[in-house]
């Protein structure tokens, strides 16, 4: 009779690719719906970091569903660089993924051996309802450095020119599943499930 009608866990994302990995994780002891399902309309990322980014999106999506919520913020930090392009990853060079790269790899001309080090982070947030005082928070990093050039076709975003620690591939080169296995929101999804069973 366990688990007849589990509790609907809002995923404050539009990204199916992620809902999908979310749902995988979740099924059977929280129902996943996306925000899309409700209608939940776009958080203002105001925050200055990944963790308050993704404690605005999970608090506006159960502010806006009266459920509770889980989302995630992630982007790339080239230390090196300041922590860029971190909060701004996805628009860093105001283009498309080509241009965020081509600019990245311009921007780290300058830098050789440890100086190119960097780490995605992927920051996991959920909140049971809005004034939830104690978020369950997990964060994962999967560290790396940017590479000369861009290689592989897989992936997304900077995986062509980000070689994982102890790899000589790109990320990009990697299968799907590879990657959903080592990768920092994997890291920190794993880190989720523990805290939520503690
Ligand atoms: P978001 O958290 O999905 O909005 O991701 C922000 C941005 O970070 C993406 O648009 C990418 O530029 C970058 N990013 C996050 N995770 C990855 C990854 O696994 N591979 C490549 N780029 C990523």
């Amino acid at each position: 009779m366990k688990n007849e009608h589990p509790p609907v866990l809002v995923i404050a994302s539009h990204n199916t690719g992620k809902i999908r990995e979310f749902e995988h994780v979740f099924t059977p002891h929280w129902r996943i719906e996306p925000q899309a399902a409700f209608g939940v309309s776009e958080a203002a990322e105001t925050g200055l970091t990944f963790l308050e980014n993704a404690l605005i999106k999970a608090r506006h999506a159960c502010t806006e569903t009266g459920n509770a919520a889980l989302a995630d913020d992630s982007g790339l930090v080239v230390p090196a660089l300041g922590g860029e392009p971190g909060l701004h990853s996805a628009r860093y060079s105001g283009g498309d993924n080509t241009a965020n790269n081509a600019l990245l790899l311009e921007n780290m001309r300058a830098f050789q051996g440890a100086d190119r080090a960097a780490f995605y982070v992927a920051v996991l947030v959920l909140l049971k309802h809005a004034d939830d005082p104690t978020p369950i928070i997990a964060e994962g990093r999967w560290h790396g450095h940017i590479a000369e050039s861009p290689k592989g076709n897989g992936g997304f975003g900077y995986d062509p020119i980000f070689i994982p620690e102890g790899s000589t591939q790109h990320a990009a080169e990697l299968s799907t599943e590879e990657k959903n296995r080592v990768s920092h929101r994997a890291i920190a999804s794993a880190q989720l499930l523990v805290r939520l069973r503690e």
